[in-house]
């Protein structure tokens, strides 16, 4: 059973002295948007951002099966973490379509990268494969023993992956394996830009009132 504990924030000038989170960098105000649910205790946390700025116990990279970080979230983890991840993803080699596998984060706030290969859009049953993806970094997560994991919205940039059909494929998943019985104490869905964040929260606000 989940229990919506705060609600999505909304944006604009109009809303600053209610409900709204507010981060103060210097003089700049920057609003942080964030939806919270907790299952069985545990929270499921969408927020609107970078995901390698989030300090979890691991972020996830929207690899590829050859485990090269080229663009997009990759592009970006290799960016701010320097160069030790792609070393490590090298010796790893590769893996599969629908897998995960772990790496330390170099420079990155989290400690480790989670390297889940989405499917890319047209090579064929794309919603078993992003499920996969998603279930097996849970799954490697458990079995490192981590409390905490951010996941980007695998597949839908490079790889062409409807937006919708993502957020209902991952937070599903992630719903009924919070449900389970894991370790993890807090899962995050870290969306770039603010349309992809609205429609993850639309689709929170209907996976948990089922
Ligand atoms: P894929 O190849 O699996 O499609 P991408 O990295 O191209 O992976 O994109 C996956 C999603 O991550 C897209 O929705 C994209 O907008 C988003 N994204 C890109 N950069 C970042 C970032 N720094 N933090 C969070 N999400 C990001």
């Amino acid at each position: 059973m989940c229990t919506r504990i705060l609600l999505s924030i909304p944006r604009g000038k109009d809303n600053l002295s209610t409900n709204f989170a507010e981060l103060v960098t210097g003089f700049e105000i920057k609003e942080v948007e964030t939806m919270k649910v907790t299952v069985e205790n545990r929270v499921l946390e969408l927020v609107e951002g970078d995901i390698t700025e989030m300090e979890t116990d691991a972020i996830v990279n929207a690899a590829n099966a050859q485990l090269i970080l080229g663009g997009g979230v990759a592009g970006a983890i290799r960016r701010k973490g320097g160069p030790k991840i792609q070393a490590e993803c090298n010796k790893i080699g590769g893996t599969f379509v629908g897998g995960a596998v772990i790496t330390t984060a170099g420079n990155l706030k989290a400690r480790y990268v989670i390297h889940a290969v989405g499917p890319r859009m047209g090579e064929g049953n794309e919603d078993e494969k992003l499920r996969n993806a998603t279930l097996n970094s849970l799954k490697l997560a458990d079995e490192n023993k981590l409390k905490s994991i951010s996941f980007p919205a695998i597949s839908t940039g490079i790889f062409g992956f409807p937006i919708q059909r993502c957020a209902e494929i991952m937070l599903s998943t992630a719903i009924a394996y919070l449900r389970g019985s894991t370790g993890l104490e807090k899962v995050v869905f870290c969306l770039f830009g603010h349309s992809d964040y609205l429609l993850f929260a639309g689709q929170l606000e209907q996976e948990t009132s089922k």
